[in-house]
């Protein structure tokens, strides 16, 4: 029976993973490029801790987590604001990045998993079409299965040959070129402590400024790459409606990425699984994937558990695929083409949909259940779908940007559900096809 398994980068998904495999017998070595100590980002993150139970994980101490605040989403002309109201019960928790990663790693260590930090993975290796192992810069390490939890730039995913029909790249518009840094913070906040802007001054992306007890947190995410000029630029200009953020950096300061799109379509192949980021798992619209890996690595541990024999082929990994898709993927699909919608409007098509209530601050308060287009509209009510209605039928352009939205989402939907329920590679490759096909920008 197969029984090694290697978690390729130590990704949320992968180290969840590993505790849960580690508990049930299995052999689990983490290999990761940082050391222990330089883990993670030197910030703080909002998840839904039912991410961690779904990891057989506890909440950690609760000095070490907060509840997440409300956001109140301005729109690109700034007339409007609209506050978010989240059910206390369904509000997400706010760590530290790097207390996340204290508390998956102690898990996943008193389970007995290996970590070896400090070590590059530079490609997959291969024999036949099967992952067998990973080149790492101090040489190769094999295993039986290979889970990449390598990130949204995994080496192994970039480099795994076109005919396993695994999408090697991200698309344009697929990810969120961001920087954030935490600066000091110049004066009190009284309202609107964290506020969220779409569009600001006609730039396709996002801003955050998150006004937190010792600092301000500042968010700018586009869709092109930018420089350190155009952060200064925007800073400015922010501060002229935020004189909480002061000049000096205090935590973090660097360029990041986010997958913004549809998880990737093939999550397995022979002696490969990919989980987080490496596979897209992120909400299209916010970014979040924290929750998504954490619950994914459950669903791929009973993947591999009910692999009796250790094949770990794509056909016995499928059912990994097949859960995923149905807890999770044939939500976060079609949110996708919401995200596409967004990068087709003007700015003031934003305003003109914040103004006239077609989108209201219910509509805005996604909560940690809202990983579905269902679960976003679900409460929304007749009285809404008037407002909604008679808003869109005032403005054809609006109204087109929207229908057209509305068809690509429902070719989306009917695509995603028919995804094969059994591994055959020929249909897999034939569906997998149609469904990178349906978030074309
Ligand atoms: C600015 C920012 C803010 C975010 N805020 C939130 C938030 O508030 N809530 C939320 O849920 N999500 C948030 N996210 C998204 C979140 O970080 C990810 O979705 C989540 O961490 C899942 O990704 P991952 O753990 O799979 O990948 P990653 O976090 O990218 O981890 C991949 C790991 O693999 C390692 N690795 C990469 N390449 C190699 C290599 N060649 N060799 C060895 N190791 C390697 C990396 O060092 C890293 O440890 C944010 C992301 C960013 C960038």
């Amino acid at each position: 029976m197969g029984n090694t398994i290697i978690i390729a980068g130590g990704g949320h998904g992968g180290i969840a993973l590993g505790y849960q495999l580690a508990k049930r017998g299995y052999d689990v070595t983490v290999y990761e490029k940082h050391t222990r100590e330089t883990m993670g980002y030197d910030w703080t993150d909002i998840f839904d801790k039912k991410g961690l139970f779904a990891a057989e994980m506890e909440l950690p101490a609760p000095d070490k987590f907060c509840l997440k605040q409300d956001m109140t989403f301005i729109g690109p002309g700034e007339t409007i604001k609209l506050q978010q109201h989240t059910d206390p019960e369904k509000l997400e928790i706010q760590m530290e990045r790097k207390a996340i990663y204290d508390h998956l790693i102690s898990y996943a260590e008193n389970a007995g998993v290996r970590f070896v930090f400090d070590c590059e993975i530079e490609a997959p290796i291969l024999l036949g079409s099967r992952v067998v192992g990973i080149q790492t810069a101090v040489g190769a390490v094999y295993g039986d299965l290979i889970v990449d939890a390598c990130g949204i730039r995994s080496p192994l995913r970039t480099k795994l040959p076109a005919y396993l029909g695994i999408q090697n790249e991200v698309q344009p518009f697929e990810q969120f070129y961001v920087y954030r840094a935490f600066f000091n913070k110049a004066c009190e906040t009284k309202e609107d402590k964290f506020k969220v802007q779409l569009l600001r001054e006609g730039k396709l992306g996002i801003c955050w400024v998150a006004a937190e007890e010792e600092h301000t947190d500042v968010l700018i995410g586009r869709f092109e790459p930018f420089d350190l000029a155009e952060v200064d630029r925007t800073l400015q200009s922010l501060r002229r409606d935020n004189p909480a953020i002061g000049d000096t950096v205090v935590r973090g300061g660097q360029f990041v990425h986010i997958p913004v799109r549809q998880p990737l379509g093939i999550l397995v192949a022979d002696g490969y699984a990919a989980i987080g980021d490496s596979a897209f798992m992120t909400v299209p619209i916010i970014g979040s994937g924290i929750a998504n890996s954490l619950k994914a690595s459950h669903l791929l541990c009973e993947a591999i558990e009910a692999d009796k024999d250790g094949a770990f082929s794509a056909y016995t990994l499928w059912k990994y695929q097949c859960d995923f898709f149905k807890e999770l993927g044939a939500g976060l699909a079609p949110l996708a083409c919401v995200k596409l919608l967004l990068t087709r409007l003007e700015p003031s098509d934003l305003d003109y949909i914040f103004e006239t209530g077609i989108l209201n601050a219910d509509d805005m308060t996604i909560d940690a259940d809202s990983t579905s287009l269902g679960a976003i509209l679900g409460g929304m009510k007749m009285e809404d779908l008037k407002i909604k209605a008679g808003g869109l039928v005032k403005n054809p352009a609006v109204l087109k940007k929207i229908l057209r939205m509305g068809k690509e989402l429902g070719v989306a939907t009917a695509v995603t559900a028919a995804m094969p329920k059994v591994y055959d590679p020929e249909k897999v490759l034939r569906w997998v096809k149609n469904y990178n096909a349906c978030f074309k920008h």
